[in-house]
Order: structure tokens, then sequence, then C-alpha cells
């Protein structure tokens, strides 16, 4: 089968080809696995962080990739209820233990054996992957395969950031950062708390602009300091400066949740700009957010399909998949990216 494989870590700025396409065996599924036909992969920015090594793959070569959609194409001999030719979705969570405290506590995210799909396995730039089959995920028919690929990440992490800010009604909610997934997250604020307030933080205009359009309820620059303090805010963005100036913000007893796997250094002497009194005293929190759990794609396509929320994709070939990364780093989005396979 085609793959697009990492070989190593690099500098995107450097090496404008991360990803090599390489002809490989096609994978065979184990017991408890199933192998897909991939039709679909959407292009993450956690992928720049896996190749320019903030969160490196432990091993290489490895095939990235994490929102991922396909037909059920084999099953192992233990697999029950799936069959083929069953469209099926898989997510950052690749498998955890099962049997850890966070696991049987409804926290797999944060299991010490938690592999993720396209860096602790491998992933949907490909032909065909596997995964095990309790970690597949059906995608209702209202979602056509490049449609689906989006939510499975950039929807399903902004969903667990939306449910770790604990939003109640009436509730004042900022988004700081505008992209993949904040605009999800506007969607899902608006549809379960019609009368909360939804204020946006963003540097660009024509993001700004889509978060009006969307419903938000103001969209400014990063650096505003607005009349209506927030109960919470979400930060959606790769740096630091959003976070520090997000926090001026926060009502007492706010919080902050930081929807990133990683953040870039590029300004991370911005932080020397935090004031105690300005953005923290007053019982100000925050919160990271790790990974996700199975629910919470499982409760978020459920919610995307009845909003619903049908992303704006910009479709790619798989050979292609280093425009689209590179486009990517350079913020050059129309719609979340997606590899047709
Ligand atoms: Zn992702
Ligand atoms: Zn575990």
């Amino acid at each position: 089968m085609r793959a697009m494989i990492l070989n190593s870590v690099t500098e995107l700025e450097y090496n404008s080809e991360p990803l090599t396409m390489t002809e490989i065996p096609e994978p065979v599924p184990a017991d408890d696995e199933i192998l897909i036909k991939v039709t679909a992969c959407g292009v993450c920015h956690t992928e720049l962080d896996e190749i320019e090594g903030r969160t490196p793959p432990p091993l290489f070569p490895v095939i990235p990739g994490h929102q991922v959609i396909g037909r059920v194409a084999a099953a192992g001999k233990n697999v029950k209820n799936i069959h083929m030719n069953d469209r099926v979705g898989v997510a950052w969570i690749f498998s955890s233990c099962g049997k850890c405290k966070y696991c049987l506590s409804g926290q797999e995210n944060l299991c010490p054996e938690f592999k993720a799909t396209g860096r602790d396995a491998n992933g949907g730039y490909a032909e065909y992957m596997t995964v095990p089959a309790g970690f597949a995920y059906r995608i209702l028919e209202i979602f056509t395969d490049s449609q689906a690929a989006p939510l499975l990440c950039a929807g399903a992490v902004g969903y667990r950031s939306f449910r770790l800010a604990e939003v109640k009604a009436g509730q004042n909610i900022g988004l700081t950062g505008f992209g993949a997934s904040g605009h999800l997250v506007l969607q899902i604020i608006k549809y379960k708390f019609p009368d909360n307030k939804v204020f946006v933080f963003a540097r660009s205009e024509a993001e700004r602009a889509f978060a009006m359009e969307l419903g938000a309820d103001r969209a400014g620059d990063t650096t505003d300091k607005i009349p209506q303090l927030c109960d919470s805010i979400i930060d959606t963005t790769p740096v630091w400066k959003p976070v520090v100036e997000a926090l001026k913000n926060l009502k007492p007893g706010g919080r902050l949740v930081i929807n990133a796997i990683r953040k870039e250094e590029v300004d991370k002497d911005y932080l020397m700009k935090l004031d105690y009194p300005t953005h923290l005293w007053m019982e100000k929190e925050i919160r990271s957010v790790s990974n996700v759990t199975r629910n919470d794609v499982r409760e978020f396509l459920e919610i995307a399909a009845s909003i619903p929320i049908i992303p704006q994709v910009q479709e790619y070939r798989l050979e292609e998949a280093n425009t689209a990364l590179i486009e990517l780093k350079q913020r050059k989005i129309r719609g979340a990216k997606v590899l047709i396979i």
C-alpha cells in the first residue's frame, strides 16, 4: 500500500518535505483489531508538533494522521459487532490499558499507557491502517467522509475543553484563538447554552469576521480588555501570549482551559508579563486538556450531528500531505485540511 511516512524529527522551516511517499506491506489486524481502508484523513496542528519534535513519535518510521475515516476491510477473530464495509472513524486515542485507575474511572485519556494514533501507532496518512476495534466509531450518514474527519480531533478535543470549562447557563465564555477547534466550540456553546455570551479573541480579521458570522457576541483582538469579564476562557492557540492576555479577562474564580498538546517556544518570554494581581489572584485557575476519551468522541459526534456541525474542508490528495502541512504551518487556512485517499 501507499503511505506518507515520517522517518525522523525535522524542522519544517528548512525541510518542506518531511514525509516520504513509500510503498509498504498492508498491515494485518491482530485478533482484537480491524483493518480499515482509509478514505479520508484530517491534517492536524499536532502533526507539526510530532514532525518538529515537540511531541516526538517514540519509534520511526511512523505514519501520521489521527482523524481517520474509512471502511472496515478485515477483522481479527475476536472482533464482534463490526461488519465488513462499515464506515468507521479513528481519533487521537488509539488505545489505553483498560486496567489502571484512570481507565477504570473514565479518564483513559490520562492512562500511563495511552497510545496516540499516528504517533505511537501508525495512523491514517495511508491506504490502510489497523486499530483495536473498541477504538473505532460509527460515523453517522449526515457527514461525508471529508466532513467527518476533522470532527474526530478538533471537534472531540474542543468538546473535552468545553466540558473541562464546566460551562453553566447564563455565563460569559471566552474563546482565544479561532481555528479548527475554536469555531466548533463556539457552535457547541451556542447549541447547549443559547443565552450565554461568547466573546472571541483572535488576531486575524478574517477569523473575527467568521466568529461573528457563527454567532459570537463580540470578536476582538487577542490583547483586548473587555468590559464584561468571563467565567471561563478556552485557549486553542499554539502560543503563550493569548494565555497571559486571557487571564486578565477572567472573573474572580474563573478558569482558563488550555486546549493544546504542546505550546511553541517562540513567544515564551511573554510569560514574563504575567502579573500576579492582574492575572492570577482572586483564585483564577488554569487547566490543560490532555488527549481525549472515547466518550468525548462519541458524545461530540452525536452533538455535531444534531446541531448539525458541518465543517468547511479543504481537500488534498495523499501525495500532497507535505503541502497541506506546510500551509498549516504558514497558517494558510481555509477550513480544515483533509487528505482524500
Ligand atoms: Zn489533532
Ligand atoms: Zn490505563
